[in-house]
């Protein structure tokens, strides 16, 4: 029995990994489901899933997780706290983590997963861009075992599956919802027009980059990472359809590439079944029904300008990622809450890049205090813009 940990359970990653893990009753089970502030959320889903530890990171929301499972008479055991979330993750509860919290956030509880060497199913991009040498050089020296969720890593993780050498990687982007919109056209975008993707259901944060492009940017630093390519053997197209989830080139002129509905329970399930293929309760794709047509197009980098900086971020390497990625969170939370507007994301991501030039970044140390420092400088840009 595979006794899964599903970190954030109470998100959109969660929701499809549990409805795959609800499929396969005698062969896993959610053993720990950990949530963010959420409690009421939370202890719906542990009435249904029955796990062994509920964690809620937010230490406020114990009282009420505690409570609310004894008047449900589940035997759960609450936890609450970051430290007692990635202790769980480490300890014996579980085989499987499924890191599926958003943003940075998701760093230490997928680095106690990779030391404690878990099977990890990796849906937060957001630790790899962060300390993606320190995640996978923990991966190697404790032999844990990556399969990554994010729907293009996923498929060319399939691709790859023999052990061969990629030459090229090519990651697909749906193109958003502003797919063919002018830079002037998006000054006016509002957050409800940006989370809501046309392809593909997510939680409002990923909503938000891939609206602005700098979803496929983090993804390829993301690439980069898994795969161990540079940055100029990492393409992006954008193809509306995303039913091809991305494509791999060979030196001897093949190129393979996963096919599938958008829905993320594909992706899900061949993480928790691998190297076997398990139901998902995604129907097989019908290439006629779906209009019968597989296009492809150049991104328009002037309209989508992060995409842009996320090469460069990954090319100037060190803590440049880091503060890409911890500018971004910042902006587009202030975006979603009304503060700034949609061009102001890449343009608050750019000025952080420019204010702090890369450092080696040798040590977690080091890219914590990359990420606080380019917060701070998102922060006080964000204030002065809308004093
Ligand atoms: P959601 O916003 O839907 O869910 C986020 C989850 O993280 C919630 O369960 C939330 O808990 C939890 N959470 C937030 N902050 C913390 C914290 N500090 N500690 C513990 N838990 C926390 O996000 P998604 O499911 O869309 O995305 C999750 C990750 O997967 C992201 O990194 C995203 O980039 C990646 N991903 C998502 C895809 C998708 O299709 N959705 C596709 C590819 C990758 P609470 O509800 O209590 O706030
Ligand atoms: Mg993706």
């Amino acid at each position: 029995m595979q006794r899964v940990a599903v970190l954030g359970a109470t998100g959109s990653i969660g929701a499809s990994a549990l409805d795959v893990i609800a499929r396969h009753p005698d062969a896993m089970r959610a053993s720990v489901l950990a949530a963010g502030s959420k409690v009421d959320a939370l202890l719906a889903l542990c009435r249904l899933h029955r796990p062994d530890h509920a964690v809620i990171a937010d230490a406020g929301g114990f009282t009420a997780l505690r409570d609310g499972l004894r008047e449900a008479g589940l035997t759960t055991q609450p936890h609450a706290g970051c430290e007692a979330l990635d202790a769980l993750v480490a300890s014996d509860a579980c085989d499987t983590v499924i890191a599926a919290i958003v943003g940075a956030a998701g760093l230490a509880s997928t680095l106690a997963a990779a030391r404690a060497g878990k099977r990890l199913l990796l849906a937060n991009k957001e630790s790899l861009v962060l300390a993606g040498q320190l995640l996978m050089r923990e991966v190697r020296a404790h032999g844990a075992t990556i399969v990554p969720i994010d729907s293009e890593h996923n498929a060319i993780f399939q691709c790859l599956a023999d052990g061969s050498t990629p030459a090229r990687i090519t990651l697909t982007a749906s193109g958003g919802p502003f797919r063919g919109w002018t830079r002037q056209a998006l000054a006016e975008v509002t957050p409800a027009q940006a989370v809501a993707h046309p392809k593909w259901s997510m939680g409002p944060k990923i909503s938000v980059d891939s609206a602005t492009l700098m979803n496929k940017g983090l993804e390829v630093i993301e690439a980069h990472h898994l795969f161990g390519l540079p940055g100029a053997r990492i393409g992006v197209l954008v193809h509306p359809q995303s039913l091809v989830h991305s494509f791999v080139d060979f030196a001897d002129g093949s190129t393979l590439a996963q096919l599938g509905l958008p829905d993320m329970r594909t992706a899900l399930a061949v993480g928790l079944g691998w190297p076997k293929r398990i139901a998902s309760g995604v129907p097989m794709l019908d290439l006629l029904a779906q209009g019968g047509r597989l296009d492809f197009q150049v991104p328009d980098a002037d309209a989508f300008p992060a995409l842009g900086l996320a090469y460069a971020a990954l090319d100037a390497g060190g803590t440049a990622p880091a503060v890409l990625n911890a500018a971004n969170e910042e902006a587009v939370s202030a975006f979603l809450q009304g503060k700034i507007g949609f061009l102001s994301i890449p343009d608050t991501v750019a000025a952080a890049l420019d204010a702090m030039p890369p450092q080696s970044a040798d040590s977690l140390e080091v890219l914590l205090a990359a990420d606080a420092g380019a917060r701070r400088h998102a922060r006080a840009r964000i204030a002065a813009s809308a004093a």
